[in-house]
């Protein structure tokens, strides 16, 4: 069954998939189909990566700091150009707002910007050492780094993962997520159209169990890079452990927001709303627990729910506050969180509307706040990724600082309070990768290093620690007496 479907690039060719297979896309708006990807399995990886490979010892390897940087900077101003086609593909494509779909890809304009002003910027060192010798110390790229990326930000992890990997002189296998790429492969063939080099960057679309297990447990790359669920981090952890190779994995968070009674409660409150209508709640560090001091418990969830009331949900082109969820089986997940937690006597108390635009056969989902929630219940301790804010109230600093602690993930966290020593004693015991005061960057800049703890991930990808997580560093010892 031959559909001439070619969304699989390798060595700067468009092609289909080895075994001709294809994957139907659906519009989470109106539940239709918007048309299909190649199924690439491992036969396509194998070629992927073998294209890499030849790149990473020719002409990439060979190609200066500076050139590559060009290359990517170049890139950037063609996705700025392209920007309002790419918006609407990606607003398609996920059911994401066009106006997120807007920010999603002025960002991705703004990864290939920054790593492209990066590669020709991480310098290596110099150790003092014995007498007659001088030591340097240098950063290689690691080779060929396999990524594997999720549907909730197609884009945006294209320019996060690929920018990156590319600006530290590595070449690229890239398996996106099945539900949602059509803005990858479009940004591919830009890709192409700037030049980059054949084998530089190759895209294999394809199912997580087909295509993604290939690359994971491929012989011949040399790191992976995975964005996605605790349970595939998992299996892709094992096997990168088979062949010992390196891996960064960012995977979900249950991202407090700690509320104490001297915070400026209008600052607070639209941050922490949109924090968790932000892509329909589809986001690792959407902020998924709003931790609240008893003494203001009730005039502070009464004041959110009000604003969860006015919250609007529609179709991606309806341009609302949120879209709709990314699948059917995601929506009937989260409505399992949601009926799980009624059968249990959980109070709704604020729930956002639906918008005439958001049609039946749509993943639609009111967004709603609940609580109180007992730290210990499901709501409280699972990633719903979803539109769906618990509120759990608590006593003092101690108490606070314990129940944000106490899930299995540690991704970010919000401090709303005016006194600055409870600030920084909070921000240096809560176990996560980023922390903010009196703020809230569900998604973050592109400038500040990502990554997790416990359950959430290891290494960090963003800012200039990704371009340490694409390298390795190598001593060299010179006797030169
Ligand atoms: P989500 O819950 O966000 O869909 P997943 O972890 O299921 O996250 O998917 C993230 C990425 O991992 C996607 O590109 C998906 O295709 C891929 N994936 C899923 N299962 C596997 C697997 N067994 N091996 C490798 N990659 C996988």
């Amino acid at each position: 069954m031959s559909k001439s479907v070619k969304t699989i690039f390798i060595n700067n060719k468009w092609s289909e998939s080895s075994n001709h297979d294809t994957i139907n896309v659906v519009a989470p708006s109106t539940g239709a189909s918007i048309g299909e990807i190649s199924r690439g399995d491992k036969a396509d990886i194998d070629l992927a990566v073998a294209a890499a490979r030849q790149a990473f010892e020719g002409v990439w390897g060979n190609t200066a700091a500076a050139d590559r940087g060009r290359l990517l900077s170049r890139l950037g101003l063609k996705i700025a150009e392209h920007a309002e086609e790419l918006a609407q593909l990606e607003a398609l494509d996920t059911g994401k707002a066009m106006k997120l779909a807007r920010n999603d890809i002025a960002a991705t304009a703004r990864y290939f910007e920054y790593y492209g002003g990066a590669a020709d910027k991480l310098h290596g060192d110099t150790i003092p050492f014995l007498n007659d010798y001088q030591v340097l110390i240098i950063r290689e790229p690691r080779g060929v780094a396999g990524h594997i990326i999720p549907w909730n930000y197609p884009a945006q992890m294209f320019g996060r993962t690929i920018a990156a990997a590319l600006a530290a002189g590595n070449t690229t296998v890239l398996k996106p997520a099945e539900e949602a790429c059509l803005s990858i492969i479009r940004l591919t063939e830009l890709a192409h159209e700037v030049g980059i080099p054949a084998g530089v960057l190759n895209v294999v679309t394809g199912n997580g169990d087909e295509a993604g297990a290939a690359l994971s447990s491929h012989k011949d790359i040399d790191f992976l890079s995975f964005t996605g669920s605790p349970e595939v981090g998992t299996l892709i952890q094992k096997a990168a452990a088979d062949n010992h190779v390196p891996c960064v994995l960012e995977l979900g968070g249950k991202s407090p927001q700690i509320v104490f009674d001297d915070a400026d409660i209008e600052k607070a409150l639209p941050v922490i709303v949109g924090a968790i209508i932000q892509n329909t709640g589809q986001t690792c560090s959407a902020g998924s627990r709003v931790l609240i001091q008893r003494t203001i418990y009730e005039e502070f969830v009464t004041a959110l729910a009000k604003r969860m009331n006015g919250v609007r949900v529609g179709s991606h082109d309806a341009d609302l506050d949120c879209g709709p969820v990314i699948s059917a089986v995601q929506r009937d997940r989260v409505n399992g969180f949601l009926d799980r937690a009624k059968a249990d006597g959980i109070a709704v108390i604020g729930q956002g509307k639906l918008d005439p635009s958001a049609v039946s056969g749509g993943f639609y989902i009111k967004p709603t706040l609940l609580g109180p929630v007992d730290e210990e219940h499901e709501l409280a301790q699972d990633e719903v990724f979803g539109p769906v804010l618990v509120a759990i109230p608590f006593d003092d600093e101690d108490d606070a600082l314990r129940i944000a602690n106490g899930t299995e993930f540690g991704l970010i966290a919000g401090i709303w309070t005016e006194n600055g020593g409870r600030q920084m004693r909070l921000a240096k015991k809560l176990r996560v990768g980023q922390v903010y005061i009196n703020g809230y960057g569900a998604g973050g800049g592109i400038e500040l290093p990502f990554g997790g703890f416990k359950r959430s991930g290891h290494g960090r990808e963003k800012g200039f620690e990704a371009l340490k997580e694409y390298t390795v560093s190598k001593t060299i010892v010179i006797n030169h007496k």
